[in-house]
């Protein structure tokens, strides 16, 4: 039998220690399957595309926290820019700067994590340690008044082989320690390591992580 989003949402939440946050992944699934998770308790919902993500931004309760957890194209970002609540995968100095400039015309700050590129898949998107490592060295980011990087998110390779994965893993994790050490360190909110989705997040945690992004495991598989 089926099981619902409420009993999906408990059965995550059960496997999260305290202070790991979960991005409800809702992504592709019909409003109603959102506000039966709304009515379950939960706030913060993750989407991977602009259009989509405005749309249900417009219709569903105002308390919600969107979180834009895809690839985004920086001609994208005025639409989310006046509402989105964080965007967790900022991939080039590019987007930064375009995000800087949107949340100033909006006059807010909007909080992002920088996206790791650790998996062995080449589509995947994201920063390489050494590009991650240059974007902070050549600080064009201190200037930036709009945006707060608040940590690193990254996606472990498509395998069924747990040990890469939490090689993966550990890798962002210390990578995490190496940024928060070298630049953040007097930055208290430089705290988020995101990794970890449905088929991995118990790893994930295990890893060090402190804000899983789960879609399937809470709304079943989605239709495209
Ligand atoms: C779709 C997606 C998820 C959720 O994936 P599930 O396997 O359905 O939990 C998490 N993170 C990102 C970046 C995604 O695109």
């Amino acid at each position: 039998m089926m099981q619902t989003i409420q009993e999906n949402l408990q059965h995550v939440q059960a496997q999260l220690p305290e202070g790991v946050a979960l991005v409800a992944v809702s992504k592709f699934h019909p409003h109603e399957r959102l506000m039966e998770a709304y009515e379950a308790g939960q706030r913060v919902f993750g989407e991977s595309h602009e259009r989509e993500m405005t749309e249900k931004h417009e219709v569903l309760p105002a308390d919600i926290e969107w979180h834009f957890i895809g690839h985004l194209q920086t001609n994208k970002v005025k639409y989310i820019a006046p509402y989105v609540g964080m965007i967790d995968a900022v991939d080039s100095l590019r987007l930064l700067r375009e995000i800087e400039k949107q949340a100033a015309r909006c006059q807010r700050v909007i909080p992002v994590l920088l996206e790791l590129h650790i998996a062995q898949e080449a589509t995947k998107y994201g920063l390489t340690l050494d590009d991650c490592r240059q974007l902070l060295a050549d600080g064009e980011w201190r200037s930036m008044t709009h945006v707060s990087i608040q940590g690193l998110m990254m996606m472990a390779s498509f395998t069924d082989d747990h040990e890469q994965i939490r090689r993966e893993f550990l890798t962002a994790k210390a990578f995490f320690d190496e940024v928060k050490h070298d630049y953040f360190a007097d930055d208290d909110h430089f705290r988020i390591r995101s990794w970890g989705m449905s088929d991995d997040f118990p790893i994930a945690v295990e890893c060090g992580s402190t804000m899983v992004r789960v879609g399937t495991s809470i709304f079943g598989p989605r239709e495209y």
